[in-house]
């Protein structure tokens, strides 16, 4: 193979079968698709110039480049429990004063999904207290919601009401991070736009919300 190194990590360790896994994963990756586009992957290994800061949820079955097709150095990740956006955040605050200053980028997403453990646990069905305290983020969303909509009966209104919930929170989110004084800078200045998105895991749909 040109253009690769061999790998210096051992073959033959199986004490760790699921990283085993990856390494093996990543070795095929690299025999097919890194070399295949071999002159990309050499290009965005020297810099990167993303077009979009994307927030979204740790959820492991979301994978946001590839849920939109988008090619690796195209968006700049921020990924949390409930793909929240406090007021007072340093880890949110670097991320977005790089993504505008360094990287200037001018289109924010806050993505929210289907199926949200972070949302159903703002129903307090988990005894943890550093993710009930982290939710605290979102209970806003969840009090709108149910100030608005009658109390669910069935499994199809318990369903909808949690789905009202997650779009609910990423507009809730939006109005967080409008709050940070250099997203407040950009929006005045027009160089900044932000849009809310939810995907269905279920129909593998994206779609936005107003
Ligand atoms: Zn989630």
């Amino acid at each position: 193979m040109k253009h690769l190194k061999t790998s210096t990590v051992p073959q033959t360790d199986a004490e760790f079968p699921v990283i085993e896994e990856l390494l093996a994963g990543n070795e095929r990756f690299r025999q097919n698709e890194f070399q295949e586009q071999y002159d990309r992957y050499s290009t965005i290994a020297r810099q990167q110039h993303p077009k979009v800061l994307w927030i979204g949820c740790s959820d492991s079955r979301i994978q946001s480049g590839h849920i939109t097709n988008a090619q690796p150095g195209m968006l700049f990740i921020h990924r949390n429990i409930g793909n929240i956006i406090p007021v007072q955040d340093w880890n949110f605050a670097s991320v977005l004063e790089y993504a505008i200053i360094h990287l200037n980028i001018q289109d924010i997403v806050i993505c929210g999904h289907s199926d949200c453990g972070a949302i159903k646990a703002l129903d307090g069905d988990i005894d943890s207290p550093f993710i009930q305290v982290w939710l605290n983020n979102a209970l806003e969303a969840k009090e709108r919601v149910d100030a608005t909509l009658a109390s669910p009966a069935t499994p199809e209104e318990r369903k909808n009401r949690l789905r009202c919930i997650e779009q609910e929170n990423v507009r809730l989110q939006i109005e967080h991070l409008q709050k940070y004084p250099l997203a407040k800078k950009a929006l005045a200045g027009k160089k900044l736009q932000i849009h809310g998105l939810y995907y269905h895991l279920d129909t593998g749909l994206l779609e936005k919300i107003q």
